[in-house]
């Protein structure tokens, strides 16, 4: 049978403000949609908070038994600099800057997004569709809008109409602004003119001469307007309706506002059932954000090059660190911060790893039934991973207590305790079973070695691309090859 029939979720609806009993759709199904990077420049620690707790949320849907398509786009056209539909494309500003294609930069940035989240060892998602492979189907939504009489086109441009929309349907309902406050707080910015209303927002921009990232629509040659692409790849992959819907608390508006009004007024019914939003990573006070300055890059954590830390951290470390705040909660970035977690991380690798030494006994002296239990609820709340590492923490200082022989446990209960441990460590956190050796360096136990194998075979086929390309990989992992006459070792830095 499968889990999620014993396990009821809760999960936090930003749309009600509460958390809600989780029902999906299909009885064992979810369809779940999750905005993913405008790609134009690298990910910074901030947005892999946001992709890691819909990781997590992932990995336990999974974990559940339940039949998960996770949908994750890949924005690489339509989002300009302002939100306010103007400025330029942020691809097209990039290519202009460093004189290269605009898929160019797509290509670069969205490799890179992929290397950094398999470094921290994410699963992909089960689509990743791109906004430029489905200008078709934004485009017939926007004619299903305009026979609706809920846009209007201007000068080859295409707009919703929010002030109309709101006679029947209210608009704000997901981030609780009203139209006549939106009014009041619409700044004219330059370009707006076309609208009829400051709220209105771009189903469609006809491009200007210079705007090299177009394609033909009935309206003009354009662009479609950047909110436009996520209804469009929901609606296709997961349908009218599905389960759930993410992002970064940031994209509640205006960008999850418009989706709502847009897949509304396209299909007559609400798209989503449990709106998620994840918290930001802070860095001095201040959000971390890439247009400000205050960030850290994934690789500068690897590295240690970068003033905010005072060493070199691995994935592991560091996706720990950010999995010890609740996905609704602020996290602050700080160096003691991922000292704390570094420290408590190999804790509890160090337990984890102690299983199998253990010596079983007649008797148990801890519960491991409801200590499974209390894992479990804690993810049933609303994903809260910091209880369920609490948990794994509790477990960690009985393993702890049976090597030195003031506690017990039957073999039945070690059996169970080892399976609950790996299944929520590695399986739902998502950590790798990274080691502290006596000289303090990191092992990755046994990975490492393997790969210095690996490329020792290929430097013996003079397969020289793939030995570099181990010694670069680890190297950008923080770990460093140190060639010599009795083979080859590793340092971490
Ligand atoms: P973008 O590439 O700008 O569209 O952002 C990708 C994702 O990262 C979005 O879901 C944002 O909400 C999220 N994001 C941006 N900055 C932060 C931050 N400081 N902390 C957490 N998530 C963020
Ligand atoms: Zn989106």
């Amino acid at each position: 049978m499968p889990l999620y029939k014993d396990n009821s979720i809760k999960i936090y609806n930003s749309l009600s403000g509460e958390k809600e009993v989780f029902t999906p759709i299909s009885e064992g199904y979810v369809g779940m949609y999750v905005c993913g990077p405008t790609v134009y420049s690298n990910v910074h620690l901030g947005n892999v908070r946001t992709f890691m707790s819909f990781d997590i949320i992932f990995r336990y849907l999974k974990h559940l038994g339940y039949k998960v398509r996770y949908v994750r786009n890949i924005t690489d056209a339509g989002h300009l600099e302002n939100d306010a539909d103007v400025g330029e494309d942020r691809i097209a500003k990039k290519a202009r800057l460093e004189e290269i294609e605009p898929m160019e930069v797509v290509q670069r940035y969205t490799v890179d997004f992929h290397n950094i989240l398999n470094k921290f060892n994410f699963l992909p998602p089960s689509i990743e569709p791109t906004a430029t492979g489905h200008i078709i189907e934004q485009i017939v939504i926007i004619k299903n809008i305009l026979e609706k009489g809920l846009a209007y086109e201007i000068n080859g441009s295409v707009y919703f109409d929010v002030l109309k929309y709101n006679e029947t349907k209210p608009y704000g309902i997901l981030s609780k602004r009203n139209v006549e406050d939106l009014l009041h707080n619409s700044r004219e910015l330059d370009g707006q003119s076309d609208k009829k209303n400051p709220q209105d927002f771009a189903l469609w921009k006809k491009a200007e001469p210079q705007h090299i990232m177009r394609w033909p629509s009935p309206w003009s040659d354009g662009f479609p307007g950047w909110h436009l692409e996520c209804t469009a790849m929901s609606t296709k992959y997961l349908g009218e309706h599905f389960d759930i819907h993410g992002g970064g608390m940031d994209l509640k508006f205006p960008h999850h506002e418009c989706e709502i009004a847009q897949a509304e007024a396209s299909n007559d019914q609400a798209p989503v059932n449990y709106w998620m939003h994840a918290n930001m990573l802070i860095m001095n006070g201040k959000k971390m954000a890439k247009s400000t300055g205050n960030f850290i890059l994934p690789t500068e954590i690897f590295s240690g090059d970068n003033e905010h830390i005072s060493k070199a951290f691995s994935p592991s470390v560091a996706r720990f660190f950010m999995l010890q705040a609740h996905y609704r909660s602020i996290l602050d970035f700080t160096n003691n911060g991922l000292l704390a977690s570094e420290k408590g991380f190999f804790r509890l690798m160090d337990a984890i790893n102690a299983i199998d030494d253990l010596v079983p006994a007649t008797t148990s002296t801890f519960n491991i039934e409801e200590w499974q239990q209390k894992c479990y609820d804690a993810m049933n709340d609303d994903f809260n991973s910091p209880i369920l590492i609490a948990n794994l923490f509790e477990a960690a200082k009985f393993i702890n207590q049976i090597k030195e022989g003031t506690a017990t446990i039957t073999q039945d209960d070690l059996t169970l305790l080892k399976n609950t441990m790996h299944n929520f460590a590695f399986d739902v956190l998502g950590l790798v079973n990274v080691t502290k050796t006596e000289n303090g360096t990191e092992k990755l136990s046994g990975a490492v070695e393997l790969l210095i194998q690996i490329r020792q075979e290929a430097r013996e086929n003079k397969d020289f691309s793939m030995s570099d390309k181990i010694r670069d990989e680890l190297a950008a992992a923080g770990i460093q090859l140190n060639d010599g006459k009795e083979g080859t070792t590793f340092t971490t830095s």
